[in-house]
């Protein structure tokens, strides 16, 4: 039997249950992937996104290649491309991992329905998440609301049914290569996109590394490291779960291991940081279970203002978030860590989108996007579900009148200005007694530190007390009757 493997959201050989089943049942098989042309048309995801997926493409078919195998390739429509992939290299079934993108599920029931239709066996396995929606249920069967209630219903599953590691298959031997492969490898450019410098290195190598450093060091003091930008204190691996080099099975077995060799691993930092993967299953067990998330709000929450209306203060607004020129270093160094560097740090994306939404009132969709298109790991449930939370409209969000007070994250978070002084260079002489508002800082000061307010740094574009206290009054208005 011949298999071809769709690569998708899996660019490795390890742990990867669709290309092992397919190398266990085939005799010969061809690894294949789709530039999804339409998708990369759309620009919903940016530069920094493109390039680490194709350096993440260019170390799959180097291991492939050590294994005698070519990356067959097409650029086009994705379900036209498999169509036309499994009938020009006769393939008699089709091998792929599940995506749960509403947008992946139609495509994929679309390809599976023709492919059946033509005579081809297609098979599908989970692998973007440890456990799927359906496997991780209350009582009533219904879908987790709570990550709380999810999360501890997941360690119940974990306990009982831990699903293991794949190692690299056996390949099945091979003697040809399709002719496709020889073609050039298209460039960020040629995709539409600007080639932007990687501070992180694609691939499966370079993840399973990052995760061996990661557990080396920073694990042991995350509780308190995870929130402090200014330091490595995070895994920095989820660009590598977004296009899968690296599995979620593989972060949460390899941290209980590396806490069951004792040590000085703690549990609270290496459960702590488990829960952070679990976050990502809620997240993408609500997009599975409530798929129009996607596109509105999970509830229309009462005690909710509307978002400013549309217009010239609104995209001023908003323009000045995008730029990180809002007056508020905590939230300009996130932008702007964001633009230069397509992340950011978890912590800071918690205050700038409650900032975006509370402070300035403009709907979360808008930063949303904003997000989609920078980020590296740009990911649709992650993004959307934490954009949900911070707008306090999420299944389990944020309270509505929870509102993230910028200077008092940044002091709490970064209280010598480190962070800041790194992506806002006009404050880099501004002495730290004013660091998180340098708008107070005195007139000789600001000339001094030459950082004058309002010419070299912008004033406050809102009054955050102000505009905290509008945010509620406008709610309090909504819940009267
Ligand atoms: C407004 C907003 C938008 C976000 N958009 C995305 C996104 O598009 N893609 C994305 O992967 N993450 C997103 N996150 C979640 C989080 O910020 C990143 O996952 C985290 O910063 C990645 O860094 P890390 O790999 O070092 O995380 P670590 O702290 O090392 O955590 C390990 C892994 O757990 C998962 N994780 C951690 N925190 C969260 C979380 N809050 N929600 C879901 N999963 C989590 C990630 O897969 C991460 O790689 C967003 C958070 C906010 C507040």
């Amino acid at each position: 039997m011949k298999g071809l493997v769709w690569f998708r959201r899996d660019l490795r050989l390890r742990d990867n249950p669709a290309l092992s089943a397919a190398c266990q049942e085939c005799r010969e098989i061809v690894p294949f992937f789709v530039f999804d042309e339409p998708l990369l048309r759309s620009q919903v995801f940016g530069s920094a996104c493109v390039g680490f997926m194709l350096g993440c493409l260019e170390e799959l078919r180097r291991s492939l290649a050590e294994h005698g195998l070519a990356l067959a390739w097409r650029m086009g429509e994705p379900v036209e491309s498999v169509m036309q992939a499994a009938a020009d290299l006769d393939a008699n079934a089709v091998y792929w991992n599940r995506d749960y993108e509403p947008a992946a599920l139609e495509r994929d029931r679309l390809v599976q329905q023709r492919l059946a239709q033509q005579g081809h066996r297609v098979r599908t396995f989970k692998d973007h998440v440890v456990f799927e929606a359906e496997e991780v249920r209350g009582l009533t069967g219904d879908p987790f609301q709570r990550y709380s209630a999810y999360r501890d219903r997941w360690w119940v599953k974990w306990r009982a049914a831990a699903p293991p590691l794949l190692p690299v298959p056996p390949f099945p031997p091979t003697d040809r290569v399709s002719p496709s492969d020889s073609r050039a490898w298209p460039s960020t450019t040629d995709l539409g996109y600007q080639t932007v410098p990687m501070w992180i290195e694609p691939g499966e190598q370079a993840a399973h590394a990052r995760l061996q450093w990661f557990l080396r060091g920073p694990i042991h003091a995350y509780v308190t490291g995870r929130n402090l930008p200014a330091i490595d204190g995070t895994s920095k691996l989820s660009p590598h779960l977004r296009f899968g080099t690296i599995s979620a099975r593989t972060l949460v077995h390899a941290a209980l291991k590396a806490l069951s060799k004792g040590g000085r691993v703690s549990r609270a930092d290496v459960f702590t940081w488990i829960d952070e993967v679990v976050w990502r299953e809620f997240f993408q067990q609500v997009l599975t279970s409530f798929p129009r998330v996607a596109e509105g709000p999970f509830k229309q929450k009462p005690g909710l203002p509307a978002p400013r209306s549309a217009g010239p203060e609104r995209d001023r607004l908003f323009a000045a978030w995008c730029q990180g020129r809002t007056g508020y270093p905590i939230v300009d160094a996130g932008m702007r860590q964001l633009n230069q560097t397509g992340w950011m740090h978890n912590r800071v994306r918690m205050v700038v989108a409650s900032f975006l939404v509370k402070d300035l009132r403009i709907d979360w969709q808008s930063g949303e996007r904003y997000f989609m298109a920078r980020l590296v790991d740009g990911d649709l449930a992650a993004n959307n579900g934490n954009w949900q939370w911070c707008a306090s409209t999420g299944t389990d969000a944020m309270q509505g009148y929870r509102i993230f007070n910028p200077k008092i994250q940044s002091e709490k978070f970064d209280a010598d200005g480190e962070y800041l002084r790194r992506y806002v260079p006009e404050l880099n002489n501004v002495p730290t007694k004013w660091i998180h508002e340098p708008h107070l800082m005195p007139h000789e000061e600001q000339v001094l530190a030459g950082c004058r307010i309002g010419s070299e740094y912008p004033s406050p574009i809102v009054d955050h007390r102000q505009a905290r206290q509008e945010y509620l009054d406008l709610g309090q208005q909504q819940v009267k009757p």
